[in-house]
């Protein structure tokens, strides 16, 4: 963890998509309505800890928490009523989230941040996670996603924590291949559907029985693939015909 920067509180700024000076003088990043990451007025240096907070220095965000705090803020919920929040005008967006999701875990990586309740939190996690008084903030008391119904601000915490966790780990996805199907070793005299198989692979009549034709073909096709052409349909057979 830096030293001198330990924690993101993140915030609605009760302002619009589109962020205003004014907006951007309290808060470190801000995110528009169409995904865009803006810096704020003050960069997250005039926050460290240790550094004297001189009013009009640093970035304001969170009542007696700006010491190594950086504030992250949705442009967003202008005029919103606490009653309705999804009736406001200003909305986040989903690709706001997912662009402030994002954010905050190129931050925490950044800054060595870990995702936790205590140095994660949204502002309205404030007073009940660290008993840091605030009055009535309520961002986010409401899933800015606009699909959980949930009022509890932890909850919600929770539900981002466990996505700007998931943006820092993200990898692409890797299909793990399944066990390969098991192909029984065939030979001359047997028959069955993997026979069918074997002669669909080999591109000859499907009769279902190892004859001299099948062995003929699987021949053919070990001596075209420098394998050890035994005329015996074995895994490295299979697994070429399967390949090819
Ligand atoms: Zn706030």
């Amino acid at each position: 963890m830096s030293a001198h920067i330990n924690r993101i509180v993140m915030h609605h700024s009760a302002g619009a998509l589109e962020p205003s000076a004014f907006d951007l003088q309290h808060y470190h990043r801000m995110v528009t309505g169409s995904g865009k990451v803006l810096d704020g007025k003050f960069p997250i240096s005039a926050n460290a800890i240790g550094r004297k907070l001189a009013p009009g220095t640093y970035a304001a965000h969170t009542r007696n928490l700006n010491g190594g705090a950086i504030g992250l803020a949705l442009a967003a919920m202008a005029d919103a009523q606490w009653g309705d929040p999804r009736a406001c005008r200003a909305f986040p967006t989903r690709l706001q989230m997912d662009a402030f999701i994002v954010e905050a875990g190129r931050l925490c990586l950044e800054y060595g941040i870990e995702v936790t309740r205590q140095t994660v939190l949204s502002h309205a996690e404030v007073q009940i996670t660290l008993g840091v008084t605030q009055a009535g903030k309520w961002d986010f008391d409401y899933d800015p996603y606009g699909i959980l119904d949930s009022r509890d601000p932890v909850l919600i915490g929770d539900m981002l924590r466990e996505k700007i966790r998931a943006a820092m780990g993200a990898a692409p996805v890797v299909a793990t291949p399944g066990p390969a199907p098991t192909r029984p070793v065939l030979r001359r005299g047997s028959t069955g559907a993997d026979v069918g198989d074997l002669q669909r692979l080999l591109g000859i009549t499907q009769d279902r029985i190892f004859g001299p034709a099948t062995q003929a073909a699987v021949i053919a096709h070990q001596k075209a693939h420098q394998l050890l052409a035994d005329g015996i349909a074995g895994p490295a057979t299979w697994a070429s015909l399967e390949r090819n």
